[in-house]
């Protein structure tokens, strides 16, 4: 079973990139993001309590998330491996990560990260809020504040995997076709 951690900030294109991981290595995709969206369209408890810290471009807390995560996972015993999108996103989580997977005898095999300069970001996600009807990208102090979030909160996570001897990066800047191909490189001898 292969289990891969798809890193990056937001709008670095883990989602755009997911789509085609999850099809040429029959990975199920998991992207938190996602899943809170989904319930926030159908109105659910975990909508609503996610939604009052996306609106802010807060992370949603840790109990949260992690409970989501490991119930989602739950939910396809039959995988032959992981692609989580947006998750892990605090160190917590990562070692919530690890723990939950241990106890299935299995690992995270990699984390593999669309490393973009932050301008070139911030412009991706505004002019993705023109279409996306996302509110936490349509307006730049709320994108601002999920990159302190990013900073504060995630960007520790590049040491933990790498102590682990598990951090792999790509460029993400380029055509969508040439940071599938990097990618493809990197998993290919993941996999
Ligand atoms: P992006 O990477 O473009 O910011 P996502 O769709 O991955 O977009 O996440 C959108 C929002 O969902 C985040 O800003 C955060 O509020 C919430 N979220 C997603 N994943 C997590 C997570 N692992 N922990 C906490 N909050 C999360």
């Amino acid at each position: 079973m292969i289990n891969i951690v798809l890193f990056g900030k937001p709008g670095a294109g883990k989602g755009t990139q997911a789509e085609f991981l999850k099809e040429k290595y029959n990975l199920v995709h998991l992207s938190t993001g996602d899943i809170f969206r989904f319930n926030i369209k159908n109105d659910t408890e975990l909508g609503k309590l996610a939604k009052t810290f996306m609106d802010k471009g807060d992370l949603v807390p840790d109990e949260v998330t992690i409970n989501m995560l490991q119930s989602e996972v739950d939910k396809n015993p039959d995988a032959a491996g992981f692609l989580f999108d947006g998750f892990p996103r605090t160190i917590a989580q990562a070692e919530a990560l690890d723990s939950f997977l241990e106890n299935k005898g299995q690992n995270i095999t990699a984390t593999v990260a669309l490393e973009a300069d932050d301008n070139i970001l911030v412009a991706r996600l505004l002019e993705r809020g023109k279409t996306s009807g996302r509110p936490d990208d349509q307006d730049e102090e709320k994108i601002r504040n999920r990159y302190e979030e990013y900073n504060q909160k995630t960007a520790p996570l590049m040491n933990y995997y790498k102590n682990q001897g598990k951090f792999f990066a790509v460029d993400g800047i380029g055509t969508i076709a040439e940071v599938n191909e990097r990618l493809n490189m990197i998993f290919d001898k993941l996999v």
